[in-house]
């Protein structure tokens, strides 16, 4: 088993990146309130649009990317970010790790320099989702873009090299937050995204308070079960990268 190291020292700036709007908040929710709540700037960047979150056939998709938005703007609030969130626009289940993704996400570390990044792991094994896989390769690859200056060399851009790097469903965990503070606010964020009830959390009827509930208890025995190899009461794992 992994030696784990827990809890960072809190960062200045962290900019945090997921697929689909709440891939940062189940990855990292309880993480980045915490650091928040603690003076630390915190970033969403978010790859896709999300139109592919439903399973309603006869959804109207500009309605369900505009909504998505708003809810991922509502939880980044909830979590405490600092300014709104950045979204690159690539279409949902297309996203695509490219020089063009490249180029733009390298330009947003070095616009936004943060000292840590969050984001998926591209090496988990047996991952099905495309959008996954490729936004943590996209990440790994724009962080090497962003800390040298000859890749997309940019006049008005320094290069920006954080100084770490938090992968989360990570495939060798060997880092844990303690976010034991934090969970209501990571279930309050997560809840912010209504138009995913059905698809990811299992709730039907929003007004039916136990199905709530089943969820608030999913995400604590997650952090439980995250944490514990840790000795954390509740955490959130990671893969820690550093120096990058
Ligand atoms: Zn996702």
């Amino acid at each position: 088993m992994n030696e784990y190291t827990v809890d960072l020292a809190v960062p200045e700036r962290v900019v945090a990146v997921g697929a689909h709007p709440d891939d940062v908040e189940f990855g990292c929710g309880g993480t980045l309130a915490k650091w928040a709540a603690q003076g630390c700037a915190v970033h969403h960047v978010i790859c896709t649009d999300g139109s592919k979150g439903t399973w309603d056939r006869n959804v109207d998709v500009t309605v369900l990317v505009a909504t998505r938005q708003e809810e991922q703007r509502h939880a980044a609030r909830v979590l405490g970010a600092s300014d709104d969130v950045v979204f690159l626009g690539w279409t949902d289940g297309e996203l695509e790790d490219g020089p063009a993704q490249r180029r733009q996400l390298a330009r947003w570390i070095r616009r936004l320099r943060p000292d840590v990044v969050l984001g998926h792991d591209p090496w988990r094994r047996y991952r099905l989702h495309p959008d996954h896989r490729h936004a943590g390769f996209l990440l790994t690859d724009a962080i090497v873009a962003a800390r040298d200056p000859h890749f997309f060399p940019e006049p008005e851009l320094e290069p920006h090299r954080p100084s770490a790097l938090l992968l989360f469903e990570a495939d060798e965990p060997d880092h844990v937050e303690n976010v034991g503070a934090q969970l209501e606010t990571k279930v309050a964020a997560l809840l912010a995204h209504r138009s995913q009830y059905r698809s990811t959390m299992d709730i039907d009827d929003p007004a039916d308070e136990s199905q709530v509930e089943r969820f608030r208890q999913r995400v604590a025995d997650t952090a439980s079960e995250q944490g514990r190899p840790a000795g954390v009461a509740y955490g959130e794992r990671f893969k820690l990268l550093r120096p990058l």
